[in-house]
């Protein structure tokens, strides 16, 4: 294992706060995916394992296509049971926040958790922490995913005798959704020393991969066919591509969340397209998904103009716009970008 990640202090700290059975509540961010809930549950596992009291907090729903991960149905939905979710976290001696860098990214929990008066402990792999936020960080942004920092983790402080395998389930979904399924340039071979270790603790990969990839409702495939022919649109001199759902495509086709999560990666499989992006409008706001490939970057755009953020290649933002005006707004941007986008750039 790579021995040079963690501090030798942060090592030292955590070893001293987990020695003897603590009250522990994990939370992730807002709308969580497969890395946020791989991540978390898979921490609680372990932790459950080694005699803590483990809870984890979810601020909103995860999509139902992670709803085989073992403990997803004991995760308390802030947004449900607020009540509950506000006394576990008043209770809580050690709180760990997993694959978000900003309190802000847990919204409706967000005084709850600044209120806090836990040993609040940050394991993240997004840019530019807010460290002052938390008592101890652990920002690794060289990591593929948070589920990859919690394998290695987990072997540093000598608890992965308690790595069974629903907890390396967890992990190693969240690993391979947060790296395309292992094929984007954030994977190195210590990402594949964390999943060799995954392995032994005897996970299934080809049902893991199954569970996540191929269970498909007849409803999303239509919805996605739809949304590739209808409401995609390429434009060659910028190597973009735009797609989007308005919220009466989403109740035509009866949108349960995360239906569409992963389209707009369709985008960029077009030959020669560097930069893909997903609108889609929902309760009265238009959530937006961007993806890039190689250098160009679209964490700035996110949080420029669309009040987001997230990774180079990766990020995520909102519009308060109805969905053709934020459209709009991101097709004009681009004649700012033209350098970096046209066909012949490289
Ligand atoms: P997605 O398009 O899958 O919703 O988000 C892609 C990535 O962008 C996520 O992994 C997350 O890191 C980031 N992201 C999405 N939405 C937001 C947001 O509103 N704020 C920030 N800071 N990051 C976001
Ligand atoms: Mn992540």
């Amino acid at each position: 294992m790579n021995d040079s990640i963690f501090h030798t202090d942060t090592i030292e700290r955590l070893t001293a706060l987990l020695h003897s059975p603590r009250n522990i509540i994990i939370t992730t961010h807002h709308k969580p995916d497969g890395d946020a809930l791989g991540s978390s549950l898979g921490l609680m596992h372990v932790l459950r394992q080694c005699g803590h009291r483990v809870q984890v907090i979810l601020p909103s729903e995860f999509p139902g296509f992670l709803n085989w991960m073992s403990g997803s149905g004991d995760a308390v939905d802030f947004i449900r049971e607020s009540s509950k979710g506000t006394k576990a976290m008043n209770d809580a001696e050690l709180l760990f926040c997993l694959d978000f860098n900003d309190p802000a990214r847990v919204e409706a929990l967000e005084g709850v958790l600044r209120k806090s008066s836990a040993t609040k402990i940050l394991i993240d792999h997004h840019l530019d922490p807010k460290t002052e936020d938390f008592n101890l960080s652990i920002s690794l942004p060289s990591q593929a995913s948070t589920s990859e920092i919690i394998v290695h983790l987990v072997c540093h402080l000598g608890l992965d005798g308690f790595l069974h395998r629903d907890a390396a389930e967890c992990l190693y979904a969240g690993i391979m959704t947060d790296t395309g399924s292992f094929r984007f340039n954030s994977v190195t071979s210590s990402t594949h020393r964390a999943v060799a270790r995954l392995m032994d603790a005897g996970v299934r990969n080809d049902w893991v991969f199954e569970r996540i990839y191929d269970h498909n409702s007849e409803n999303r495939i239509r919805f996605m066919g739809y949304t590739l022919l209808e409401k995609m649109k390429v434009i060659p001199e910028f190597s973009t591509v735009v797609m989007t759902a308005s919220q009466d495509d989403m109740d035509r086709f009866g949108h349960a969340p995360g239906d569409l999560e992963g389209i707009v990666n369709y985008g960029l499989s077009i030959t020669g397209m560097k930069l893909s992006v997903f609108f889609s409008q929902r309760d009265g706001l238009v959530k937006i998904s961007f993806r890039s490939k190689g250098a160009f970057s679209v964490k700035e755009i996110a949080e420029k103009y669309f009040h987001g953020g997230g990774h180079r290649n990766a990020a995520g933002g909102r519009s308060n716009t109805d969905l053709d005006s934020a459209v709009q707004t991101f097709i004009d941007l681009l004649p700012n970008y033209e350098s970096e986008l046209r066909p012949d750039a490289r």
